[in-house]
């Protein structure tokens, strides 16, 4: 069970940390930088030492995060004390996306039944007609919030009150991030307030402005809106 040091602080990039396993090309470590593939977000890449790091992932029991060094990259021993760093420029993008998404969902009133935010773009699914989604006013709505500079902030809440706050779990594909009792609770106060164990920015105007780069039809109850960076689409 390793410390999740992004959980308080997303900014950190590196932390000393101790190797606590490590086999084939996985290694674990006693706390972690390293965001595992959740809740729609991909896993972070760096380095453990001189080794690269390509992936990262949830492990079997409660907060284990294997982190997947690349096919021959030398092993640390059990032990040893190592630098845990990731890639900076990558995870504040996938920051600024995954801020961007819960502004979607804040802008978008329909049920979310999928989402995925990736380096270069991020999508949400609705259970919405697409003559409802259109493109103009979806982005200036999030532009709108992001000039709005709205502070983000987390908050912990008990299984016990989530199961009675049932509104409070967006997206009916991603299990929220339970852990030890605890419901880790995402808000933008006024704007959007849900369950979620994803690594976000501090203020929105830190996510930039934002394009749709398509909205399509991906079945009867996901219509997907993709969103890239204003100026990269
Ligand atoms: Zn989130």
């Amino acid at each position: 069970m390793a410390l999740l040091l992004f959980r308080d602080d997303p900014y950190l990039r590196s932390c000393d940390a101790v190797v606590v396993a490590a086999r084939e090309n996985v290694v674990e470590l006693d706390r972690t930088v390293f965001y595992p593939l959740g809740g729609g977000q991909v896993g972070d890449t760096g380095r453990i030492g001189t080794a690269r790091v390509i992936d990262t992932r949830k492990g079997e029991t409660e907060n284990a995060v294997l982190h997947c060094l690349e096919p021959g990259a030398p092993l640390p021993g059990v032990g040893s004390m190592v630098l845990a760093e990731i890639d900076w420029e990558r995870r504040h993008r996938l920051m600024r996306f995954h801020t961007a998404l819960h502004l979607l969902g804040a802008v978008v009133k329909a049920p979310v039944t999928g989402g995925r935010i990736q380096e270069d773009k991020a999508h949400l699914d609705f259970d919405i007609e697409m003559e409802k989604l259109v493109k103009e006013t979806i982005e200036a709505g999030i532009n709108a919030l992001v000039e709005a500079g709205h502070n983000t902030r987390i908050s912990w809440i008990t299984d016990a009150e989530l199961d009675a706050r049932p509104e409070l779990v967006k997206t009916m594909s991603v299990a929220p991030p339970r852990g030890a009792g605890r419901v880790r609770l995402m808000e933008i106060p006024e704007v959007d307030l849900q369950a979620c164990g994803g690594t976000h920015v501090a203020n929105t105007r830190e996510v930039g402005h934002v394009a749709v780069a398509r909205i399509r039809s991906e079945g009867k109850r996901n219509k997907r809106v993709t969103l890239v960076f204003k100026g990269e689409a």
